[in-house]
């Protein structure tokens, strides 16, 4: 509990609904392991609020603020700058002050490319399965990665074609992706998430074979249908929170230069959502 002496700098996600985030557990854990008064507030805003929430930020103070569904568009009308990542996406996912200025920022990105850049060997040829905000950010990731053929595929066919024309990729037909599973598969569907999608992969039965790197963003449950046959199949594999972790340590970072330790960052996720270890 910080000093009533020292200031509480006032810090939170922004969402509706927020459901369960990890978020508050994690960087208020971050505030405590580096000793820092800073409190991170959970709060559900509703559509037609945002508005009067970015008021608050700048009457209140407020340091930081991830931003996650449905807010990510709309909050970019109300910052003063944005960063090129957030441009490039066409989504900010956190607010941060720089000289006086509220800057929107998409850490999406530097959480997804964090364990492609940790593997070191990045294949040059990337599929990623989805049209939403988390392919974009992946899009754009592998794009920063010079990965040198990156496709899209959607279900929806026009939603991967705005990714096309906004981000120079290729595209693969939805019943052809399988044609296309070769170097890294990213999934950006939900196929695979706990609840009506758990028994569900993005890539049909059989198609994972010559995969060399499976990439799932869904990360509850840790080891989805797409990961465990990419793994038996031979192919090394990235569990989605790698992703949600990585986003994390770059909001900690824009908001107080400290860097979250990776190890006991990662226990206390794995022991909040699996049930795993003590999270010491
Ligand atoms: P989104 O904007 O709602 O997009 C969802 C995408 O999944 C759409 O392209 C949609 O296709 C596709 N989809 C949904 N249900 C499908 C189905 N039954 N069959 C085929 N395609 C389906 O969501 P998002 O924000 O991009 O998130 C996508 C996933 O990434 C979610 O599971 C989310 O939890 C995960 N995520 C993880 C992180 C992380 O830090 N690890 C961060 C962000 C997101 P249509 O266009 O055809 O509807």
């Amino acid at each position: 509990m910080p000093s009533p002496l020292i200031p509480t700098r006032l810090f939170g996600i922004i969402g509706h609904p927020l459901g369960h985030s990890l978020s508050p557990l994690l960087h208020n854990w971050g505030f405590g392991h580096f000793g820092l008064p800073g409190v991170y507030m959970a709060w559900p805003v509703a559509a037609g609020r945002v508005a009067d929430f970015m008021t608050a930020v700048r009457v209140l103070g407020i340091e930081g603020v991830s931003v996650t569904i449905p807010h990510k568009a709309a909050v970019m009308e109300y910052v003063d700058e944005m960063t090129d990542r957030a441009r490039a996406v066409g989504a900010v996912n956190t607010l941060f002050w720089r000289d006086g200025k509220l800057w929107g920022e998409n850490t999406d990105v530097a959480g997804f490319v964090a364990p492609l850049g940790e593997m070191g060997d990045v294949p040059g040829t990337a599929l990623v399965v989805g049209g939403g905000g988390a392919a974009r950010a992946a899009v754009a990731g592998l794009t920063e990665l010079g990965v040198a053929e990156i496709f899209v595929c959607n279900r929806t066919a026009a939603k991967a074609e705005v990714l096309v024309r906004d981000f120079g990729v290729g595209c693969v037909a939805w019943e052809k992706r399988a044609d296309h599973a070769g170097g890294l598969v990213v999934n950006a569907t939900p196929l695979g998430m706990l609840g009506k999608n758990e028994g569900l992969s993005p890539m049909p039965p059989g198609s994972v074979g010559a995969l060399a790197v499976a990439y799932d963003l869904v990360y509850n449950p840790h080891e989805t249908v797409f990961l465990r046959d990419a793994a038996a199949a031979g192919a090394r594999v990235i569990p989605g929170l790698a992703m949600f972790f990585g986003q994390a340590v770059a909001q900690f970072r824009l908001w107080t230069g400290c860097e979250l330790p990776t190890v006991a960052g990662m226990a206390l996720l794995r022991k909040a959502l699996y049930g795993e270890g003590d999270g010491a």
